[in-house]
């Protein structure tokens, strides 16, 4: 068993034993934020027949070479083109139809002149200069070609996609399901939100930030409550998230002095552990196991420490799951907005915001000065990756963060 490991080995082990979701279909419209579990090939060419640019004159290019300033060339305008309708006639030499933007080109034309550049008289155009083929024309297949890959598998689905998968006709797309976690909270002190509290004890908080914090990461959260530090109880409560998730979150009994519940719990399942503590604060105490497959990732109970952990460990397991390419947080160098004024023995991953101070991405940390512990992931980016040892940093040091969160108030 690998106890105290750091934080680098812990996704390693946890992401070794991760297994990607079954394929599901899905339709267009429910698709964004999924992740495409097949590549998407064109079924036709886009666009399906050669089509205006613009609102002009279509021409064959032959008719118009001698066009000049001073002696244009006229042509007849025979029919007028809106986009949807088909023409009824081809040019021939001395014509012209009159085409709308998006309109199919006519048979015997090979150009588009734009109508800001004829002058019209009766049902007559004059053309000042040649043109050349395929002017103002998109070609059949231009944007995509039949065959063309539109789409990788592992792509996440964004709104952007919707335009080409809904123009190729792609109602129904092939993702991975959505991964299923189900969250156990443990601790004799724990008491739902919705009942009374008497002294001592004190409202299941982390059951739904964990809730929360699994549907952002695109997951699907089981809440199975919270058991009492008792390991018979929660080792019946995790057989049953077993049943109906792809795997288990237990928060509580993280700290040293009941460490044991959790442990215990494990031994009396026959879960298997891939590591027992991670070096690293908040955070230390988290543990992850093993059982037919499936993993248990035990969180501390301390609401900080769980979120800490939740972002560093679960979200890159539940990222893997739903199928994506890359799962761990981002690396982003920034420099220290403020002073980091402890010394520090272990590493520590500090909420922080990030701001384009003068120009200068910079770190800020939260829940700083008053604000509690248990609001100091709120409006945060990145977490600080402040390394053991350092000291003291000042403003301006260079640090590592990892992004988790949406920068949505950069400068705020
Ligand atoms: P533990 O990890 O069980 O040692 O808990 C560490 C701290 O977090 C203790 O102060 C607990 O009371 C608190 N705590 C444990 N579980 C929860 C929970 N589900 N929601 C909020 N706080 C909790
Ligand atoms: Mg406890």
């Amino acid at each position: 068993v690998s106890d105290n490991v750091s934080v680098e080995k812990a996704q390693r082990l946890l992401l070794e034993r991760t297994l990607i979701n079954e394929i599901e279909n899905v339709c267009l419209q429910d698709s964004a934020g999924r992740v495409l579990a097949g590549d998407i090939l064109a079924g036709e060419d886009i666009p399906g027949f050669a089509r205006s640019r613009v609102d002009g004159y279509a021409v064959s290019c032959s008719d118009v070479v001698k066009a000049s300033k001073n002696y244009p060339v006229v042509l007849r305008v025979i029919e007028k083109v809106p986009a949807g309708h088909l023409p009824q006639k081809a040019v021939r030499s001395g014509t012209a139809i009159k085409v709308m933007t998006g309109a199919l080109i006519p048979e015997g034309a090979d150009a588009v002149i734009k109508f800001e550049d004829v002058t019209l008289q009766g049902e007559c155009v004059s053309i000042f200069t040649p043109v050349e083929a395929k002017k103002n024309i998109i070609l059949a297949g231009e944007d995509v070609a039949k065959g063309d890959v539109v789409a990788k598998r592992g792509t996440v689905i964004t709104p952007a996609h919707f335009n080409i998968m809904s123009v190729l006709g792609l109602d129904i797309l092939p993702v991975f399901a959505r991964p299923k976690a189900a969250v156990i909270a443990t601790g004799d002190e724990l008491v739902d939100m919705h009942r009374p509290v008497k002294p001592g004890e004190i409202r299941n908080s982390n059951l739904y930030s964990l809730e929360a914090f699994i549907k952002n990461a695109g997951g699907v959260a089981l809440p199975l409550g919270n058991t009492p530090d008792n390991k018979e109880i929660l080792a019946e409560r995790i057989l049953q998230g077993f049943d109906a998730a792809d795997m288990v979150i237990t928060t509580g009994g993280a700290s040293r002095g009941d460490y044991d519940i959790v442990k215990d719990t494990m031994d009396l399942l026959g879960a298997k552990s891939l590591f027992l503590n991670v070096d690293m604060r908040p955070g230390k105490g988290t543990a992850a196991f093993i059982k037919d497959d499936k993993l248990i990732i035990s969180l501390s109970g301390n609401p900080a420490a769980n979120m800490v952990s939740f972002q560093l460990f679960v979200v890159p397991v539940l990222k893997k799951m739903s199928g994506y390419q890359r799962v761990l947080p981002s690396e982003v160098t920034a420099i220290l907005g403020e002073s980091f004024t402890k010394s520090n023995k272990c590493r520590e991953f500090l909420p922080a915001r990030l701001n384009a101070k003068n120009g200068v991405l910079s770190v800020f940390f939260c829940g700083t000065g008053k604000s509690s512990m248990l609001q100091s992931m709120i409006g945060c980016h990145v977490l600080a990756d402040i390394p053991a040892g350092s000291g003291p940093l000042a403003e301006g040091t260079r640090i590592s963060t990892k992004m988790v969160g949406r920068v949505e108030n950069f400068d705020d």
